[in-house]
């Protein structure tokens, strides 16, 4: 069976809770695939993650966008794992290179933090990606072999994770990875799961890419055999998101 395409929209720090409104009403209204052909994944902020939750169209589904390391106690300000399993949140975005360039995130507390998610019965979007002086340097393929290390080296089942390429170049940039650049990761990638976790789980783990992608460049992007879907920031607060869901088929 085919890996089905992916596509999820990391809103980051942004949105009103009108503003959040409008983008749930655009949502609920659009004409997409089916959910046999993509799975569609929004990631609110915290504050609003139940709201739209119980708002947005059943085969839609939410993601929050971190959670913490290990069970909830004595942590000011953070989310616990339990805490949104509880909530029926049914994802979780871990490792966002945002995260791990502004909060220091080490591969290692991401590995822990997917691990741990995982344990609770979340599904976890990892994301991996080089910034512009490792692609530079030729280091891109060094960079994201330890960073999904770091996860196979904590994590045994691969079905309940989609790994996210995101070029930190191309974040938010405006500068898209082209349908080459972005192919050649993920083969690559692919490869690296085949010989160091198994042949299974890289033939069904959903590879997906983010960086710059708008309702312009999604099919071309799509149309690469080892780009599983998107992972999409700025553009999933517009309505072109819904161009780059029907970009599944
Ligand atoms: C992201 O934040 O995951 C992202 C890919 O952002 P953008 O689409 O805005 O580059």
């Amino acid at each position: 069976m085919g890996r089905k395409f992916f596509v999820g929209g990391n809103w980051k720090c942004n949105g009103t809770g009108e503003e959040v409104k409008k983008i749930v009403a655009t949502l609920n209204n659009a004409e997409v695939p089916s959910p046999d052909v993509v799975d569609v994944v929004v990631s609110p902020p915290f504050v609003f993650l139940t709201s739209v939750k119980s708002s947005l169209r059943p085969e839609f589904h939410v993601a929050a966008q971190n959670c913490w390391v290990k069970k909830g106690g004595a942590f000011t300000g953070e989310v616990s794992a339990e805490m949104l399993a509880s909530l029926d949140i049914p994802w979780v975005i871990l490792g966002h290179s945002e995260r791990r360039a502004l909060l220091n995130e080490s591969n290692e507390f991401v590995g822990d933090k997917v691990a741990y998610a995982l344990s609770q019965g979340l599904k976890v979007i990892a994301c991996v990606g080089e910034t512009l002086e490792q692609r530079e340097s030729g280091s891109t393929m060094a960079v994201v072999a330890e960073q999904t290390k770091a996860i196979a080296d904590r994590v045994s089942n691969w079905a309940d994770v989609v790994l996210a390429y995101e070029p930190v170049w191309a974040i938010g940039t405006g500068k898209v990875a082209s349908p080459a650049q972005a192919q050649e990761v993920h083969a690559e990638l692919r490869a690296w799961l085949s010989k160091n976790v198994s042949a299974d789980v890289a033939s069904t783990t959903r590879i997906i890419y983010g960086g710059s992608v708008n309702g312009a460049n999604c099919n071309e992007l799509a149309g690469q055999p080892d780009v599983d879907g998107f992972l999409v920031g700025g553009a999933s607060l517009k309505p072109e998101f819904v161009d780059i869901i029907k970009s599944a088929t």
